[in-house]
């Protein structure tokens, strides 16, 4: 049996209706793939129960809500289609005016007491009355949009990022391809995914809707391109679109052009973290994330890399010295390992950039430390990671995301499954046990190990006080307390609360940690789509399994220490 569908319309102007009723060429498709079993527009049959309903318009009356709850009731899905049934947009302007005013400015002196097509109350969105599946918002929606849900219900998997094209003509506009995201609105479904995730979800407000209908955009104010707007190149717009209307810079030939050229000494430096999230996508049947880390690194060899190298190592380094750098500033000191954090504060926070040394991040550490051990001219770094942001950093030779190293490796056709892992390791081993997992994944993770860092180079013990409190939902104060001394962190997972605590007196934190990542960088802008919370725990759980449990924060924090203090002459 074919999928019922359903467009039902309550106070509205119908014209988002009309966009279906406009699809034209792709109704015969449609019309294969559903049943339309009411469209009061086009149709006179009529009936109730569906698969999916589409409810255009807002309700007002005490007749729309019986009906909308009935509706409701007899659908499995129900979208709320065009601004009026998602927001109630213009209807709800008549909630300022006394009822029998509103009446009077339309219909005179007629009298329409008592009739109940006139009984009027506040009119309401539909999620103001029943729940709501699906929101599309536009004013009017655009045909896409539609069909896209129609498909995405009834043949494909949800939030899959389908790239689709759905056969509509291309609305004629161009590409724009002045970022490190680069956005391409003829497959854009106005969906708004983007729109929210920038705006609510980060505070950043980079990007917004322009203009009407068929005209209507995703873009920057006054068309400025996100670079010299807010845009923070954090990708989370990219990775939350469903169709795959941004993308990222492909670096996938700049990095074979370096392979190729055999003067060059390549040397790729793997952030794990990446390959958590593509794992699924390596040309391999292998399901051991270990073996599949070893089979890559000989696969890179292969293909001409001179050494693989595990980017976590400077992490933990930076961890070592930035817990040496709060020892000496007694100032806030925002953690330095997202990219998109120190060019948020850049932006947004000048005055406060001062405090994030730049310096001790992860990848200037590593940058030093491989220019220290190669002192040759054609050293070519390519970085695999799961943060796009890199891209926009000129010492890389070359970045790849996490989508990107699946493709490098499919234009030589290279199958993991024939390359050795045993006696495989990576290079460049600076002698830190593995157990730390890093990158925002646990909680607080970073921050407790910059206090620790920092406690355990000073006092040389870790028997202070620990205190973990959350101040609200994804926003974590932390303390180290004893006689000697007392170190505070803040941890501010949820950037949308970012501004209420940067507004506070921040001079008492020693250190700040912030990132636009809703699950850091195992969901990042340059990781594959993460369809769901199991999606996330299953990187996690990968990472675990290849890094292994922490047993002694104390031997960990004491083993980097010591390091550290042999290689931070090199960098
Ligand atoms: S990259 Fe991040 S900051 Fe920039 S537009 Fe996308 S979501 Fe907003
Ligand atoms: S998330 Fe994608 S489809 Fe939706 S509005 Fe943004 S660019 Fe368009
Ligand atoms: S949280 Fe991680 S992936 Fe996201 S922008 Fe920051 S460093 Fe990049």
């Amino acid at each position: 049996m074919k999928p019922r569908v359903a467009i039902f319309d309550f106070a509205s102007c119908e014209g988002c209706e009309l966009q279906i009723a406009n699809l034209e060429e792709q109704v015969a498709d449609l019309v294969q793939a559903v049943d339309i079993v009411s469209f009061r527009e086009v149709m006179k049959e009529h009936s109730g129960a569906c698969d999916i309903a589409f409810i255009e318009g807002s309700i007002q009356r005490p007749m729309d809500e019986e009906r909308i709850k009935k509706i409701r009731a007899n659908a499995k899905v129900l979208v709320a289609l065009g601004d009026c049934a998602c927001t109630g947009c213009v209807n709800k302007m008549r909630n300022e005016l006394p009822v029998d005013d509103a009446l009077r400015a339309v219909y005179g002196n007629a009298d329409v007491r008592g009739n109940e097509l006139f009984d009027l109350s506040q009119s309401r969105a539909i999620d103001e009355v029943v729940n709501v599946d699906f929101y599309i918002r536009g004013c009017p929606v655009r045909k896409e949009q539609v069909l896209y849900y129609v498909q995405r219900f009834f043949g494909m998997p949800p939030q899959k990022n389908l790239d689709l094209r759905f056969g509509i003509n291309a609305r004629g506009m161009d590409d724009d391809r002045r970022s490190i995201v680069n956005f391409d609105p003829n497959k854009c479904i106005m969906c708004r995914r983007c729109e929210v995730v920038c705006n609510e979800a980060l505070d950043v407000h980079a990007i917004a809707v322009a203009n009407k209908g068929f005209a209507s955009i995703m873009t920057t104010p006054f068309d400025i391109g996100m670079d010299n707007n807010k845009c923070i190149s954090c990708g989370q717009c990219l990775v939350n679109c469903p169709v795959g209307a941004y993308s990222e810079v492909s670096e996938v030939d700049k990095t074979l052009k370096l392979l190729e050229d055999r003067s060059n000494y390549v040397v790729f430096v793997i952030d794990p973290i990446a390959l958590t999230s593509c794992m699924d996508s390596l040309p391999t049947d292998e399901t051991n994330f270990g073996i599949v880390v070893r089979k890559l690194i000989s696969a890179l060899k292969a293909m001409k890399a001179k050494e693989v190298v595990d980017f976590t190592q400077f992490t933990y380094l930076s961890i070592a010295a930035q817990g040496e750098y709060i020892q000496n500033h007694r100032d806030a000191a925002f953690t330095s390992w997202c990219p998109s954090a120190s060019t948020y504060l850049e932006k947004f926070y000048p005055q406060y950039a001062k405090f994030m040394h730049k310096e001790s991040s992860p990848e200037n550490i590593m940058l030093k430390v491989l220019r220290k051990r190669h002192e040759v001219e054609n050293l070519k770094i390519v970085f695999v990671t799961p943060c796009i942001v890199h891209k926009s950093n000129g010492a890389f030779d070359a970045v790849l995301t996490s989508r990107e190293l699946p493709r490098l490796l499919a234009t030589k056709e290279m199958r993991l499954d024939f390359h050795p892992h045993l006696g495989v390791t990576f290079d460049c081993d600076l002698g830190m046990i593995q157990k730390f997992v890093s990158g925002g994944v646990s909680d607080y993770t970073y921050s407790l190990m910059i206090l620790k860092a920092a406690y355990l180079s000073k006092f040389k013990n870790l028997d202070a006080a620990l205190t973990i409190g959350s101040r609200e939902d994804f926003i974590h104060e932390l303390t180290f307390d004893s006689e000697l001394g007392v170190f505070n962190a803040l941890v501010i997972e949820d950037m949308s609360k970012l501004r209420k605590y940067l507004g506070e007196d921040i001079a008492k934190y020693n250190v700040i940690e912030f990132y636009p990542c809703f699950r850091g960088c195992l969901t990042g802008g340059g990781q594959c789509l993460t369809t769901s919370e199991d999606e996330v725990n299953r990187r996690r759980a990968r990472l675990k399994s290849y890094k292994g449990e922490m047993e002694s924060p104390y031997e960990f924090v004491s083993q980097l220490i010591s390091v550290y203090d042999k290689v931070k002459g090199g960098i």
